[in-house]
């Protein structure tokens, strides 16, 4: 992202936004509630619409054409707090859809992806049945897994774990975990400091629309710069 506005009506949403993240790079974005964080990471897949400045994802950069917007959206793939899952569809439906409409995959073969991306979030024995038989966590670990089933380049997280019962909280985690160690590339809002500190090799703090802050974990929560960090951690830690 290069100089990156974006304004809600008279409302300055993001500020001269610079952030490049490379290949395999793991981000944690924090900051408080309404600091931009949510607009930041749904502007990368073209949720959003930026009034200045330019994005550039795997050498397709962002304008108002379906087709650059179809091909970020191809390479990659975003995990919601509320999960958002197709409710009248099943598990295996919701896994598969993606992949045979966008991509074209024939249904067996959107099947079969589905089903290894299942497994691979330890899911796969609930694949027939419909997301409001799941916990959370399980609905959570399926939207992982959807994501995956277009084989991004890149993966957003927004808050996926703030919707959940603390016991769900784990489970979840554990999977993004395993899919950093896989080399993912990830930019995860998320307040989970633990995970922060395990899988981030950069925290970004923002506020007010701004990137206020951005180091490794070790520097940024042992030695936090500037005040609006400080406070911020003051509050969460
Ligand atoms: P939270 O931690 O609560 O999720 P956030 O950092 O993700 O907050 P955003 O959702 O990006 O914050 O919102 C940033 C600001 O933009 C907020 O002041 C919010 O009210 C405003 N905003 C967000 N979406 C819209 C919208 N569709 N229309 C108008 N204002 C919006
Ligand atoms: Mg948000």
């Amino acid at each position: 992202m290069e100089g990156v506005d974006k304004w809600y009506g008279a409302f300055h949403a993001l500020k001269n936004i610079n952030l490049t993240v490379r290949k395999g790079e793991k981000i944690v974005l924090c900051g408080p509630s309404g600091s931009g964080k949510s607009t930041l990471i749904r502007c990368i897949n073209a949720l959003e619409k930026i009034e200045r400045g330019t994005i550039m994802v795997e050498g397709t950069k962002l304008d108002d054409s379906g087709k650059s917007i179809d091909a970020v959206r191809r390479e990659v793939g975003m995990v919601f707090q509320n999960f958002n899952l197709f409710p009248h569809m099943t598990i295996l439906e919701n896994c598969s859809l993606a992949p045979m409409r966008v991509r074209g995959t024939k249904k067996a073969d959107a099947e079969a992806i589905a089903r290894k991306y299942l497994e691979r979030v330890r899911i796969l024995d609930q694949a027939d049945k419909f997301p409001a038989q799941l916990s959370g966590g399980q609905q959570q670990r399926v939207a992982i897994a959807r994501a995956l089933c277009m084989e991004p380049k890149a993966m957003l997280f927004d808050e996926p774990t703030s919707a959940l019962d603390p016991e769900m909280v784990k489970e979840v985690l554990d999977t993004m975990i395993g899919l950093a160690k896989d080399g993912m590339t990830m930019i995860c809002v998320t307040h989970e400091m633990g995970f922060a500190r395990q899988v981030a090799d950069r925290v970004i703090f923002m506020a007010s629309g701004e990137i206020i802050e951005e180091a490794p974990p070790e520097t940024f929560f042992r030695n936090p710069t500037h005040p609006r960090t400080q406070a911020f951690l003051g509050e969460i830690l």
